[in-house]
């Protein structure tokens, strides 16, 4: 039993209702259960498998989801990185070990499946990429036609390419992604298409799971702080939500810090976060190399600021050159490869620890959001390219020495 709930004034709506936003004030929805209802305990469901689908008792979908076997990603003891900036208990959860490499994917089995259920004929999302690539995948999978708008020119080549094969109709638009997400809300609304976007409560439930499965690969203990990249901030805003539901339900009993860390070309929530706004000032003309974060006008901005500050947490911003350097860190120092975006997280970790504003005790779980796959290009202009030699063995050892 759930229904949803503005965020800002409470109305309530049907769950089977199509809206996105408050009829009456325009703010957020949220997904509220009657957790009274809801009859299930941690040890049901460590019996199940790591996957979203393991929390299913708290999640919207009654039918059969349409799933690819998303979630249940690896945990990673940060050894070396954790080492060297003296923080022993440094974690990352590898995001981009998803079906199609990234987090969007535990929003999307929801979001589709409720698309199915609440019978909708198509689905369109904005995307800076792996939104796209992510929704594209789960619509073929649950055999439902797509729409995917994209700001021309400043996607990841990975991240169209698979929009591309999994067959969503993909437009890409002369604006940056803040328009692209205002026209297809628009189109959502005037053509009945089912908007997916973090707008969108249900598609948030399914990444809440990212917070429930850390803790469960914890032991059941709940780490000091949690660090995620923020872009629209709804995945900040999902992890968060479902950690107050566990908390509800007694499976925990305090909440992770949770930290926001963004580009600095592109940071509104820092800077609200810094001055101590209640309303965000959207940045007009957000840039960074970290294309999945490049947001200037993040819609869950509302949601991401109580997290933060409810949790004791904070924000803070790493620049381009800080973000690419923890990229190469965390594949050459530890094996795990991600895109730029899913290494500010880590790098924010390490400006933060730098500036002695993390306590070295702590047990921190960073969010690495996106495989290194995703954005080939930015990683080829970073690297070396191949030595290219004669094919013989003297060569060879010439090359090598
Ligand atoms: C979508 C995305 C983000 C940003 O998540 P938000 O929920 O928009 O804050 C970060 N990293 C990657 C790789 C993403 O795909
Ligand atoms: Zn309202």
């Amino acid at each position: 039993m759930y229904r949803l709930v503005c965020v800002h004034c409470g109305a309530t709506y049907s769950p089977d209702q199509i809206i996105y936003t408050c009829n009456r004030c325009g703010h957020l929805l949220t997904v509220e259960y009657d957790l009274d209802g809801i009859d299930v305990s941690r040890d049901e469901w460590n019996r199940r498998p790591l996957s979203v689908w393991r929390y299913r008792e708290l999640l919207p979908v009654r039918g059969e989801p349409v799933s690819l076997q998303e979630g249940g990603t690896p945990l990673y003891h940060l050894k070396t990185i954790g080492k060297e900036l003296g923080l022993p208990e440094l974690y990352a959860k590898h995001e981009g070990m998803n079906p199609t490499g990234s987090f969007k994917d535990r929003g999307m089995t929801v979001g589709v499946s409720m698309a199915r259920e609440l019978g909708m004929k198509s689905v369109a999302c904005a995307s800076t990429g792996n939104t796209s690539a992510s929704l594209a995948a789960y619509a073929a999978k649950g055999g439902i036609p797509c729409v995917v708008l994209l700001p021309a020119g400043k996607v990841a080549l990975g991240k169209v390419a698979q929009a591309l094969m999994h067959g969503a109709r993909v437009i890409s638009i002369r604006g940056n992604f803040d328009r692209a997400l205002e026209m297809v809300h628009e189109l959502c609304i005037s053509h009945g298409l089912y908007l997916l976007n973090s707008v969108n409560p249900y598609r948030l439930e399914g990444q809440k799971t990212i917070g429930f499965e850390a803790i469960d690969q914890l032991g059941g203990e709940v780490p000091d702080r949690m660090v995620l990249p923020v872009g629209n901030a709804g995945n900040i805003s999902a992890v968060y939500k479902g950690l107050r539901e566990l908390e509800a339900l007694g499976f925990i009993d305090r909440l992770p810090m949770m930290t926001g860390i963004q580009a600095a070309g592109s940071a509104p929530v820092v800077k609200a976060i810094e001055q101590n706004l209640d309303v965000l000032v959207p940045e007009a003309a957000p840039e960074t190399i970290a294309t999945a974060i490049r947001i200037g006008a993040p819609v869950n901005a509302e949601k991401a600021l109580v997290a933060i500050r409810e949790t004791g947490g904070t924000a803070a911003s790493v620049t381009d050159e800080e973000i690419l350097a923890m990229q190469r860190d965390l594949a050459r120092k530890e094996g795990i490869g991600v895109e730029p975006a899913s290494a500010a997280s880590v790098a924010g970790i390490r400006k933060l620890a730098e500036l002695g504003l993390i306590d070295k005790d702590e047990r921190i779980v960073c969010v690495v959001t996106g495989h290194l796959l995703k954005d080939p290009e930015t990683v080829v202009r970073q690297c070396e390219p191949p030595t290219e030699i004669d094919a013989d063995l003297p060569s060879l050892l010439s090359a090598l020495r």
